[in-house]
């Protein structure tokens, strides 16, 4: 997507070579839009949101949920699956059956 625009900037510069001066700023207003949608573009691609180790669980936990999921199987397969509280020092994958402990 970001090839594309650099396409188009390019196009861009051509044209604003065969335009008047007092049309440049016009050129310039689009060369603005298009960074602000390559930034929202790049951003987008990384909007899944990133995981924080719960140190008191070992699980993951999620920006805005509460729930605890295990690291491993989002670590190897991109998947947030809850963990099974078994006791308070001890919870399990319902997936992959790891052991989730808290860290030292
Ligand atoms: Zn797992």
């Amino acid at each position: 997507m970001n090839a594309s625009i650099e396409k188009i900037k390019s196009l861009l510069q051509q044209t604003l070579a065969e335009l008047p001066p007092s049309q440049h700023h016009l050129i310039d207003e689009v060369f603005k839009e298009l960074s602000t949608l390559s930034q929202t573009l790049s951003g987008s691609q990384s909007d899944e949101p990133q995981p924080t180790i719960d140190k008191t669980t070992g699980c993951y936990q999620f920006e805005g949920n509460n729930g605890f999921y295990c690291p491993h199987c989002f670590d190897n397969q991109q998947r947030k699956v809850s963990t099974q509280r078994i006791n308070s020092k001890l919870r399990i994958c319902t997936d992959c059956r790891s052991s989730l402990k808290r860290l030292n």
